[in-house]
């Protein structure tokens, strides 16, 4: 089959890869028939996230078909159709039981590389490095999924593709991070990055009750799909940010904050930026925290900073003196996707929401290179990319 492969830093291929076939009683192959490029692969690609080998399939948003299901998975038959959440998780450990998916403690086969740079080990996740797993993602035609008794879901035929993608990473993301921020009516909601999740978690704000949102980034035309959510927005490029949300909140700040950019983030001070970029590069810190650092000296005294931005390792120059004497809160994760899947489903099936606002190109997954290029450089005001096997 083909799929998208990793051939080292900032290069990516449509290869011919073997076929997936069924390792244990609970997988599925499912042929792929939507699949997504996410920001979180944007830092696989570039290497930041450690334990990417070559040769490794990319993907961890997609839906297709149930071609063929083991002799475990009781509830899905050849031609079911589903979306697939991103954290590989058994449904019956400690953490599943407590519905904290991305942790769960039996699908990371590859736990022990994790516990070395972590303490202890998350979930597997498709196609996000060894430490995560080593599973092959889901930019391919076909994917196995393990657990498949537990995490797709199965949609109606009357939901399009498009429509129901998303189900499988950002819009659960977008939407707990909104969560997180405890929202309670007549308060003001700071996002930082207007990407497709920044962009889901302002319209997932707003679902949960925000009285207003405002969304920061440096690129006009994803400002403008926010503000398309009811969002105010803000250009780093142009305005102090931090001076700018104390006047839109009457000098308190903002509720909540959550970091929707993660260990990329750009400075609009060159001197500032070359200082995190210079240490990441040499590896002395793996992230450019510099959105998170501004989230946290923005938040009102009392308030969370929530964040769904990926961070890999270790970040320089964090303020937890303002942390802690503000008695701020920070709450954080990767999605527990499966915890969503069904309530977001039936948002979407309501018509509260279409979570396809964020889509802006559609390409066979032969041009997934052409693609990642284009949502990496923001060029052709790239935004969201499907791709179709
Ligand atoms: P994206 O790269 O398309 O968007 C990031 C945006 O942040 C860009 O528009 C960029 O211009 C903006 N940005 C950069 N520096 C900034 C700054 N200093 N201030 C404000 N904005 C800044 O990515 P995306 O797909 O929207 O994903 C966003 C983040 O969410 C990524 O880190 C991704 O890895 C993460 N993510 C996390 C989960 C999870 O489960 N927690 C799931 C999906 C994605
Ligand atoms: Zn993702
Ligand atoms: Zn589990």
């Amino acid at each position: 089959m083909k799929a998208v492969v990793w051939a080292g830093r900032n290069r990516l291929e449509v290869q011919d890869v073997p076929d997936p076939r069924i390792l244990n009683a609970r997988d599925a192959i499912v042929r792929v028939t939507s699949t997504a490029i996410c920001g979180s692969d944007l830092h696989l690609v570039d290497g930041y996230i450690p334990t990417v080998k070559k040769g490794d399939v990319l993907g961890h948003e997609f839906m297709g078909e149930v071609v063929e299901a083991g002799p475990g998975v009781r509830d899905l038959r050849p031609g079911d159709r589903v979306v697939v959440p991103f954290p590989i998780a058994c449904g019956a450990c400690f953490a599943c039981e407590d519905g904290l998916y991305s942790l769960c403690e039996n699908s990371n086969p590859n736990a022990g590389m994790a516990e070395k740079l972590m303490g202890h080990a998350p979930a597997g996740i498709f196609g996000y490095s060894h430490m995560l797993g080593g599973f092959p993602g889901g930019q391919a035609e076909y994917v196995r999924v393990p657990f498949a008794d537990v995490g797709p879901v199965k949609v109606d035929d009357d939901l399009t593709d498009e429509q129901v993608l998303f189900l499988s990473d950002i819009f659960p993301t977008g939407f707990m991070g909104a969560e997180m921020c405890d929202i309670k009516p007549g308060q003001t909601i700071a996002i930082w990055g207007a990407g497709p999740v920044g962009q889901l978690a302002a319209a997932s704000a707003f679902l949960l009750g925000a009285d207003r949102v405002i969304v920061i980034d440096r690129y006009p035309y994803r400002l403008e799909r926010a503000r398309r959510t009811g969002a105010e927005i803000l250009d780093y490029g142009e305005v102090n940010v931090l001076d700018a949300l104390r006047d839109m909140t009457g000098g308190r700040g903002p509720d909540a904050c959550i970091d929707a950019v993660g260990m990329e983030a750009h400075h609009p001070t060159p001197a500032m930026y070359a200082y995190d970029r210079t240490k990441q590069a040499a590896r002395m810190e793996t992230e450019r925290p510099y959105a998170l650092r501004e989230a946290i000296m923005a938040c009102r005294n009392g308030g969370v900073v929530s964040v769904i931005g990926v961070y890999g390792g270790f970040v320089d120059k964090f303020p937890m003196g303002t942390v802690m004497n503000r008695s701020l809160t920070i709450r954080t994760g990767q999605c527990h996707v499966q915890r969503y899947t069904e309530p977001l489903l039936g948002r979407i099936r309501a018509g509260e929401i279409d979570p396809s606002f964020v889509i802006s190109h559609r390409m066979p997954l032969s041009e997934a290179p052409h693609a990642f290029d284009l949502f990496k450089h923001k060029q052709d005001e790239c935004n969201k990319v499907v791709l179709t096997p």
